[in-house]
């Protein structure tokens, strides 16, 4: 067994040995700008992009290649949709819905639409992180130009109703945008089927390389682009592809379509032995998140009595993470966890386990085995002391 251990592919996930395999010739003997129309090196690069963006469309159900717009990441897609349709709906109403859940990508975003006038309402979940489909229709009103739900949360996992969603949607007339970072490549996604309008997705999520995404824009859907200049991507974003990251993202999409189902079912079997284990040796464990309704590799659990900053200073060589990390009391919770109705101290003893396409089964016995050795010895000092450790991790 390697050490670290990482445990965090809600974060990122480490590059696919293939993918960047697919990526390397476009670094070096490949450099060609795709828009370079006069030469064979032009020529070549489009090509491989246009391979990408069909990799990309088949993993999604896209109708067409064309539907499929190459974009920084989820952050920058999730601004292309929400600012691109505002501004393109203007004159059709002012009026988003949203979810309390979403990544800060959509949710910074609906503040900056607010700021320019528009009405954004943000929709409660339970306490499993589910959105009710209903409390959608009830929002949508005649102003309504676009709704925006995330397929799947990143920090709890709960995967919402999307198909619900969408039949509310089309019936209402109205544009659904899904945040599906971390769903593309872990569930099976197909617009069509969903009635989804808008879906952004990124590499780094499904074992790409960082700084690369798409946003799926169905044909017919307006959309006013964020940058201009040059006219790439089907005028929705200018600027020259970062060919090498596109390629990796279509060798990434291809290989979460060929291996998903496989690969979904053996991580479940990690991730439920993970919970199996802790929850067997440790009382007073509770899950965030949709017991069932929720991505398989995501394990996100509240040790009541012992801080996540504490556990996770002391459990320096298993990578975990926890939304509401903070040295101070000042610090705010996790806005999910908060939204699920997870009281504040509790908020601040929650860790998120992410397991993904290289996680093993001697990595989950090492994890769970540190997490109830670590959890009981923190759960056995002061508080005083549970900071101390923190303090003395953040001086080093
Ligand atoms: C990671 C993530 C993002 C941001 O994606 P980047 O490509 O890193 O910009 C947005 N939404 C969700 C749900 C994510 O998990």
């Amino acid at each position: 067994m390697k050490f670290p251990i990482y445990l965090d592919y809600q974060a990122t996930t480490p590059v696919d040995p293939r993918v960047l395999e697919a990526m390397l010739p476009f670094f070096s003997e490949q450099f060609g700008n795709p828009a370079s129309r006069t030469h064979v090196f032009g020529w070549r690069a489009a090509e491989a992009v246009d391979v990408a963006r069909a990799q990309v469309a088949a993993l999604l159900g896209a109708r067409s290649p064309e539907e499929i717009a190459f974009t920084s990441g989820a952050t920058e897609s999730d601004n292309l949709a929400l600012k691109g349709v505002a501004r393109a709906c203007r004159d059709k109403g002012g009026h988003v819905v949203t979810v309390a859940t979403e990544h800060r990508a959509v949710l910074d975003g609906c503040k900056r639409l607010e700021e320019d006038g528009l009405r954004v309402t943000y929709l409660p979940v339970d306490k499993h992180g589910m959105v009710s489909p209903d409390a959608v229709r009830a929002a949508i009103t005649g102003g309504t130009v676009l709704v925006s739900v995330m397929a799947a949360n990143n920090e709890v996992g709960t995967l919402a109703p999307l198909a619900e969603i969408g039949r509310i949607t089309r019936e209402r007339g109205v544009l659904l945008h899904t945040d599906a970072a971390q769903a593309v490549g872990k569930i099976q996604i197909d617009v069509e089927a969903l009635g989804v309008d808008l879906l952004s997705l990124s590499a780094h999520k499904l074992c790409g390389p960082k700084g690369v995404g798409a946003l799926y824009v169905r044909r017919g859907v307006r959309l006013s682009p964020q940058m201009d200049g040059g006219g790439h991507e089907f005028g929705l974003r200018s600027g020259t592809l970062n060919v090498p990251g596109v390629v990796g993202l279509g060798k990434a999409c291809d290989i979460c379509r060929l291996e998903m189902a496989e690969e979904t079912a053996r991580v479940r079997t990690w991730r439920d032995r993970l919970h199996a284990e802790i929850a067997g040796a440790l009382d007073n464990v509770s899950l965030n998140g949709h017991p069932a309704e929720r991505l398989a590799g995501n394990l996100n659990l509240s040790f009541a009595g012992a801080t996540a900053d504490a556990v996770m200073a002391t459990m320096k060589e298993v990578a975990v993470s926890s939304a509401s990390a903070c040295t101070t009391a000042a610090v705010e919770p996790s806005h999910v966890l908060r939204a699920m109705g997870v009281k504040r101290l509790l908020s601040h003893c929650s860790i998120r386990f992410g397991l993904g396409r290289f996680t093993t089964k001697e990595e989950v016995d090492y994890a769970a085995r540190r997490v109830i050795e670590v959890v009981r010895a923190v759960r056995a000092m002061p508080p005083m002391e549970q900071l101390a450790i923190v303090a003395a991790r953040d001086r080093c």
